[in-house]
């Protein structure tokens, strides 16, 4: 079956096993006050008179996770100059290296889950999910590079988001790479210490330092500079709707026509929950979509909408599952919810939710830390997804409800929204969940079950409309967009 991997997916961790987490205490522990550093692949930045900033643990402002030389303009340009892609290396050849990346991914477990707390504020279970996906993507791409039967495309500038500092940023380089492509990789400026640690592993697995380099840095700088040069042969973007379309752009002006713009964007993600639906289930998973990793997933619940009936009793069992949550240093194995990535994210989150409290519409707040960028788990309450002008990114659940004789309506307003990203329905009639399903348009749907998480290979990711240009990430097409089309083939 093509959604399968040969070897299968990361075996990762079970933390409801005593032995994997002690495990996990050893080998992330000597990392707890590290310095760790990044900078541009090509000539030692630091050392050399240039600005070094500080990257610090959303979580605690005091815990200093390391130091990052942004690249400047020269650097951008050296690294145009020096990078090359990978087509002098057999498919299979690349294949096995970046298997290799993944082994060496998971060889440096403790390193790694000790950079995801410190630099993007991961909870454990969300750093054993986010090593296990960067692993999967790396192997899932390698199994698909001999299939391909096209020729690279040449230099692709890889943007990835601080939300996934790992996984995506090795997701869209495993990608690129697989497909026989050199890459310039611009991680977040908020999470470069992890990409630094991800691109020394690759480069140790055996990809050619020209073939993949490392430029950290601002979008202004790095991106602007990566995306408007005709030395890019095509882009592969996570982050929001409006860079993309600045991306978009930038790439109409100064890139060949048929250079493609490969963009995981935003969402605006709802979950219908019935009166057929089982309470219990349906608040377990409401919890894990609206307030696992805080809020900052782009799969992440931001809508629910609940049948009228059932309403006030779904509610009142949701409050008593958020009382249990706790929200804390992403460190402690207690934590369920950490930090928002920076003080710019928190102080919007907040300003936001100020708003709804001065219009009567907060339903829920929790307690929350008072050092770090933290934001307490939030439920306002709203008409209708037509009531959010754009997507908050954060622990902010917004609800709604509704008569089993509007069902029609509220699909046309969840597809009126513009994105289309994920979708979650909990019922139990199959008719209804065929009804629904069938008029969504959105590019993953959930059904009795959570809306994250999105696993390599048999639930490929991404969305329609403004939430991306697909094709889906860990998905068999994924790989196509990588390389060359149009290529004339001589038949006998
Ligand atoms: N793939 C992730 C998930 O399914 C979301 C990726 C993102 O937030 O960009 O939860």
């Amino acid at each position: 079956d093509i959604f399968l991997p040969e070897r299968g997916n990361s075996r990762g961790f079970d933390l409801r096993n005593r032995d994997d987490l002690e495990e996990i205490e050893a080998a992330r522990a000597p990392f707890r006050t590290e310095r760790f550093r990044a900078e541009p692949m090509l000539g030692s930045a630091f050392g050399r008179d240039r600005p070094v900033r500080e990257i610090r643990n959303p979580a605690d402002p005091a815990d200093i996770a390391g130091e990052v030389a942004d690249a400047d303009g020269a650097d951008v340009e050296a690294a145009l100059d020096a990078g090359r892609d990978w087509s002098h290396c057999s498919p299979e050849k690349r294949a096995e290296v970046l298997r290799r990346a993944g082994e060496l991914y998971e060889r440096d477990f403790g390193a790694i889950f000790a950079l995801l707390a410190r630099e993007a504020g991961k909870t454990l279970p969300d750093a054993v999910g986010e090593l296990r996906e960067a692993v999967d993507f790396l192997q899932y791409y390698a199994n698909q590079a001999g299939a391909l039967k096209a020729p690279p495309r040449g230099l692709f500038a890889c943007i990835s988001p601080w939300n996934f500092p790992l996984a995506i940023f090795t997701g869209q380089i495993a990608a690129a790479l697989a497909a026989g492509n050199g890459v310039l990789a611009k991680p977040a400026e908020q999470t470069p210490l992890i990409a630094a640690r991800a691109v020394k592993l690759m480069h140790e697995a055996g990809v050619p330092r020209d073939v993949l380099q490392l430029l950290p840095g601002d979008g202004a700088t790095v991106g602007a500079a990566l995306t408007s040069d005709p030395r890019v042969d095509g882009v592969c973007f996570t982050g929001s709707t409006e860079t993309a379309q600045a991306i978009n752009r930038a790439m109409a002006r100064h890139l060949a026509p048929d250079a493609p713009l490969i963009a995981e964007t935003g969402g605006l993600n709802a979950m219908i929950v019935d009166s057929t639906a089982l309470p219990e289930q349906a608040v377990r998973d409401i919890v894990a979509s609206a307030f696992q990793s805080a809020g900052q997933r782009c799969s992440a619940l931001r809508v629910l909408y609940l049948q009228e009936d059932v309403a006030d009793g779904v509610l009142e069992m949701l409050f008593g599952a958020m009382d249990e949550l706790r929200a804390g240093d992403p460190w402690a194995l207690a934590t369920d919810t950490g930090p928002v990535i920076d003080e710019e994210a928190r102080r919007g989150i907040v300003g936001y939710i100020e708003k709804a409290r001065l219009e009567n519409r907060l339903l829920k707040e929790l307690e929350k830390p008072i050092r770090g960028t933290f934001v307490a788990p939030t439920v306002i309450r709203v008409n209708g997804i037509g009531d959010l002008e754009r997507e908050i990114f954060g622990p902010v659940l917004h609800v709604a409800t509704f008569r089993v004789a509007e069902i029609d309506q509220v699909v046309a307003d969840i597809n009126a929204c513009g994105y289309g990203l994920t979708f979650g329905l909990h019922s139990r009639i199959d008719d209804r969940v065929e009804h629904i399903t069938s008029r969504l348009r959105v590019g993953n749907i959930y059904i009795n079950r959570n809306q994250i998480g999105a696993v390599v290979g048999s639930q490929p990711f991404g969305g329609e409309g403004l939430s991306g240009t697909g094709p889906k990430a860990g998905g068999p097409h994924y790989l196509s967009r990588f390389v060359r089309t149009g290529i004339r083939v001589s038949t006998v």
